[in-house]
């Protein structure tokens, strides 16, 4: 009884967190992260697991170092990022331009290499567009466009402030 009741809090903090950042989900608690195969069973559904460069976004393979992919499409969000392996929603990502899935795809990444801020990861992520080619002006819009909906809050910037940011970080020819 009392340990269900402690995981109703987990999870309602679980999805508060999830509000504020709006389209990236970071455990709370990384101290003892799941592996991609215990995700996968704890979530269930039509979950599954694809190795360091099975990920093909829009024709194009994604990598992040040699981490896995797990895609689940009963995510609560577009993409999250455990320590060691990152998940995307397919679902949700195919309702998104081409520059902004490879963008939430690199935000996850950014996370892997960089932690958990994420001004940080929204900056790692526009700068690998850049270098790697796939982020024009056009698609850094896009990306704006889509976080705008994204309030602040106390530790959160709103979409616009983390486009200020992001655009600073695309122009910016020193790599953070
Ligand atoms: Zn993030």
């Amino acid at each position: 009884m009392q340990l269900s009741k402690l995981l109703m809090q987990l999870a309602a903090i679980a999805v508060g967190f999830a509000l504020v950042t709006s389209f990236c989900v970071i455990p709370v608690s990384a101290d003892n992260p799941p592996t991609p195969e215990e995700y996968v069973e704890y979530v269930g559904g039509d979950a599954r697991i694809l190795p360091a460069g099975g990920l093909k976004l829009d024709g194009d393979t994604q990598l992040c170092g040699r981490r896995p992919t797990v895609l689940d499409p009963n995510l609560d969000d577009y993409g999250a990022a455990y320590p060691g392996f990152l998940i995307m929603n397919p679902k949700l990502l195919s309702r998104v331009s081409t520059p902004v899935k490879k963008w939430i795809y690199a935000h996850e990444c950014g996370h892997q290499f960089r932690g958990p801020d994420e001004e940080t990861a929204d900056c790692f992520a526009v700068q690998r567009g850049r270098r790697y080619g796939w982020l024009n002006d056009t698609g850094l819009e896009e990306i704006c466009s889509f976080i705008a909906p994204a309030k602040g809050d106390m530790m959160h910037l709103g979409g616009s402030h983390r486009c200020v940011y992001m655009r600073r970080c695309y122009a910016d020819p020193s790599v953070r």
